[in-house]
């Protein structure tokens, strides 16, 4: 498959940024990876649904330390200094003053603290600054466009596709996204569908607006001359729309919420309905804006039904990103967190060459990043229900923020507190220390190939290990360990 003849042998399902990260971190660890992405170019066959990837500081941090963060890369990147509140459903008329509920500022002790900045690209340039590393000065990474995975045989470790080609490996990786084959077959194996994901009622409509239209069409002043935050959350009952500066023209990402949501669409797909005939009553700007709106996204919100396992019982199959738990679409945080993912996973493997490890490591994966994934998917969808709440939680929420702003406070201050301090520990970490610390504590400890044998055919789960006795170079023998789940250390 590639030159690195002691490296394990990885395929990874899907070319997004989950696959394409996971490809650099495992080629940084010594391995070979052959990505499969079933669109015939990168980033979607339809790259004019071209939309905005949000990179929080615990992701950008992690393109710095890749150093792909350099001069020309950032110029592709629109910063963020934080985001104002409106109201999306006040300013109907023309000549009405928008209705400013407060703003929130991303404190710089915060950034400095955590390391990184807030940046957002276009999701294609992100595409295209992580697959020109996977695959630079390298032929440890080989990626396969118009390749659609439609078979797996998780015990052989073996991917057949739709040309009937197929591949083998020491391990497969889906990172497929939510609707994949690799999660579909990790549900399947647990005795669930994708069927079983419930519908929210809710959808998300995407698109970005050039920054020349939203001058010629006199929206300047309110959308880039208004205040010098430049994002803006329209919060209302119902709807909301998130505004953006994106990419290096700092061009506008407009993301809408809806109830509008017959559509069962993907990234790559066009809205069957137009923008404005999903904003229901809204601002008057808000209208206009999405009268400008061109190529549109529809991505249904859905809770996804949870995956027991993300490893397959045969040890050598696993998800992560999207395929393992699937984000809010145009959330805050799931470029992030796809982005650790892939770190944490490249830097476990780093320790090993050793195919009969493969099903303890992908088991450790799951065990230290589930929690952690889970508890930031549920911050990003109580955004989206911030944003959209009615009744008494909208009012509350309403006269909270205008009087933290009117006393020159954050709006985010006494109501939502717990979600800037939420805030400060997710873009404080470091998936690289997080990863160290899982090696130093229980890596290195290394079970013995009776326990491997005995649970040949079940989910290993790392407290299985309660006496450990073999040792190689760089591992050590440690009876009696206690193995503390992860969940019992600090979340987050
Ligand atoms: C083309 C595209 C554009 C996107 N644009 C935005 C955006 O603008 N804003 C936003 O917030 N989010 C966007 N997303 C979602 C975003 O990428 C995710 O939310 C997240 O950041 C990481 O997802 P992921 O890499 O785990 O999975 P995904 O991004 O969902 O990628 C899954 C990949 O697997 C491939 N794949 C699926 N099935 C198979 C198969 N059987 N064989 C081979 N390959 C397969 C898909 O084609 C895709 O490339 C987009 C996703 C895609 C695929």
């Amino acid at each position: 498959m590639c030159d690195s003849a002691a490296g394990l042998n990885f395929i990874i399902v899907g070319a997004s940024v989950s696959g394409v990260a996971t490809a650099i971190a495992l080629k940084k660890s010594g391995h070979n990876v052959l990505v499969l992405e079933k669109d015939e170019q990168l980033g979607g066959a339809a790259s004019g649904f071209n939309a905005c990837a949000r990179i929080c500081p615990n992701g950008s941090k992690i393109l710095l330390d890749w150093g792909l963060l350099e001069a020309e890369t950032k110029a592709k990147a629109a910063p963020m200094p934080g985001f104002a509140f409106l109201k999306y459903n006040a300013g109907y008329t023309e000549g009405s003053e928008p209705d400013l509920l407060g703003e929130n500022r991303w404190n710089e002790d915060l950034l400095f603290e955590a390391r990184g900045g807030y940046i957002q690209f276009r999701h294609q340039d992100l595409m295209r600054i992580l697959y020109d590393e996977a695959v630079r000065d390298s032929s440890c990474v080989s990626v396969l466009f118009g390749a659609e995975v439609v078979n797996i045989d998780c015990d052989a470790c073996e991917v057949t596709l739709s040309s009937g080609e197929v591949h083998t490996a020491d391990a497969i990786i889906g990172a497929d996204g939510p609707s994949g084959i690799v999660r579909r077959i990790l549900l399947e194996e647990e005795g669930d569908s994708l069927e079983s994901d419930v519908q929210t009622g809710m959808a998300l409509y995407s698109t970005i607006i050039p920054k020349a239209l939203v001058y010629e069409n006199g929206l300047a002043p309110w959308f880039y001359e208004f205040d010098d935050i430049g994002s803006a959350l329209w919060v209302g009952p119902k709807r909301a729309a998130w505004i953006f500066p994106v990419g290096g023209e700092n061009d506008l990402a407009l993301t809408v919420y809806t109830p509008d949501s017959t559509q069962d669409s993907s990234w790559t797909e066009p809205a069957q309905m137009k923008l404005k005939d999903v904003m229901g009553e809204c601002d008057i700007r808000l209208k206009r804006l999405a009268a400008l709106a061109q190529d549109v996204t529809c991505v249904k919100i859905k809770n996804p039904h949870p995956l027991e396992s993300w490893v397959s019982e045969s040890g050598r199959v696993a998800v992560l990103g999207e395929a393992a738990h699937p984000f809010p679409p145009s959330g805050f945080h799931p470029y992030s967190i796809a982005l650790e993912d892939a770190v944490f996973i490249g830097k476990i493997f780093s320790h090993t060459r050793d195919r009969d490890r493969v099903r303890e490591f992908l088991a450790a994966f799951q065990e230290h990043r589930e929690q952690r994934c889970s508890l930031i998917r549920e911050a990003d969808m109580s955004y989206v229900q911030a944003s959209i709440c009615e009744g008494e939680m909208h009012d509350q929420r309403d006269a909270g923020m205008r009087a933290n702003h009117a006393a020159g406070r954050n709006a985010m201050e006494g109501d939502f507190q717990q979600m800037l301090e939420e805030v400060r520990i997710i873009f404080g970490y470091s998936a690289s220390d997080d990863a160290d610390e899982w090696w130093i504590n229980w890596g290195r400890f290394k079970p013995t190939r009776l326990q491997n044998e005995d649970l040949d055919g079940t989910r290993l789960l790392p407290t299985f290990f309660s006496s450990i006795t073999t040792v190689s170079t760089d591992e050590v023998v440690r009876p009696d360990v206690e193995y503390t789940m992860p969940h019992e250390k600090p979340i987050l």
